[in-house]
Parts: C-alpha cells; sequence; structure tokens
C-alpha cells in the first residue's frame, strides 16, 4: 500500500492519499486547501474510491465540497459526529464556515465491519474522547494505524470541547495501546510515529 500525507490548512491537518490502485485511493480527514490535494491527484492520475473523516471537526472536513465536485465518493464518518459535523456549532471564523453536508455521506454505526475499497482493508476502531464519533483506521495487514486526533506523537486528544470526554478518551487510548508496537502512527495533526516509541514516551499513556 502507498500513502502520502499532505499537510492542509492553517491547522496543518494531515490529509493522508493511501492507495493501491490509483484509480481508486483513499482520502482521509480533506481538512482545507483543495487545490492541493485535487493537483496532487491531478498528477498521479487518481481516482477516488472513498473519503473517511476521522471525526468531525471543521478543520478535517473543509476540502470535502470541492473534492466531491471533481471525484464523488461515499464519505465516512461515525454517526456519533453527523449531527454536530453539519451544524452550525462547527465553524471556526475566520478560517472555515460550516461545512454542507454531502449527499453521499454513509455514517458509520456502531461496531462497523472492516472497511474495503480499491484492493484495501482498514479496521474501524471507535475510540470516542475527542469528540463522540472519533474513529482510527487500522491497516492490520501494513501495521499502519491513523490515529485522527485520539493520539499524537507525544500528546492526546484534546477533552474540552463540546462532546469531549477525558475518562472516555483514556478507553480508547487503552484500545490503541493494545496494537502491536511496531505500528506506525499517522496522527491527525503532527509527526509520524510508533506506538513503541508512544508507550515510552507519551506522559497520557502512562499507566
Ligand atoms: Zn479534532
Ligand atoms: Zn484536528
Amino acid at each position: 500500500m502507498n500513502y502520502e500525507i499532505i499537510v492542509v490548512g492553517s491547522f496543518e491537518v494531515n490529509c493522508v492519499v493511501l492507495w493501491k490502485d490509483p484509480r481508486a485511493a483513499w482520502v482521509i480527514d480533506p481538512g482545507a486547501d483543495p487545490e492541493v490535494i485535487l493537483d496532487f491527484l491531478h498528477k498521479h492520475e487518481m481516482g477516488v474510491a472513498l473519503y473517511f473523516l476521522t471525526h468531525g471537526h471543521i478543520d478535517h472536513v473543509s476540502a470535502l465540497d470541492a473534492l466531491l465536485a471533481a471525484h464523488p465518493a461515499p464519505v465516512h464518518l461515525h454517526a456519533g459526529d453527523v449531527s454536530f459535523a453539519f451544524s452550525s456549532l462547527n465553524r471556526f471564523p475566520p478560517y472555515f464556515s460550516v461545512p454542507a453536508r454531502p449527499a453521499s455521506l454513509v455514517p458509520t454505526p456502531v461496531d462497523a465491519p472492516p472497511l474495503t475499497a480499491g484492493g484495501i482493508t482498514a479496521d474501524r476502531l471507535h475510540t470516542p474522547g475527542h469528540t463522540p464519533g472519533c474513529q482510527c483506521l487500522w491497516f492490520k495487514e501494513d501495521k499502519l494505524l491513523l490515529s485522527g486526533d485520539t493520539l499524537f506523537a507525544g500528546s492526546v486528544g484534546r477533552t474540552d470541547l463540546p462532546g469531549g470526554c477525558g475518562k472516555t478518551l483514556q478507553l480508547s487510548l487503552r484500545r490503541l495501546t493494545a496494537l502491536p508496537a511496531d505500528t506506525l502512527v499517522i496522527p491527525g495533526h503532527g509527526p509520524t510515529t510508533t506506538l513503541a516509541i508512544e508507550k515510552r514516551d507519551n506522559p497520557y499513556l502512562a499507566e
């Protein structure tokens, strides 16, 4: 599996493009700068099989509209974040206005089966805490985890925003640290890391 991390927007979100077949790429967290993401897709003659939002926060969803216009595909977001994500609460002036709810939205139910498209399969791990509908993508074969705003290198997602809960986040983090230590982690912001490094150095993961 191939992937590219494209850092987008004022909040420096890691938008990740994953593919085996370039005609059926996955686009994770298209948060801003649609022209940059579109340029990458165009250069590599890619099509989009699906969009996946690790959670509904505005900085992770704001390029969707423009991308969908060029590359229509299903948009996956956990059901727990759907009502918030497309409401007037989800904006951050002057950077972001309220996103439109995509016609191709597929809310992820609780206990969702693995997501499969374009020859790629990932488990969807529901990891609430930063928001009620946070999900991580776990690519077992590649030992790759896209951790969204649940786990960062040296830190974790804040829980003081609406819908956040510190105790719930702790349970979610335990779920992630149970994965193999040599798992590569691409967080929603900041540098990549591994679970081994985080278990050793991340103060929020201390028992
Ligand atoms: Zn967030
Ligand atoms: Zn974020």
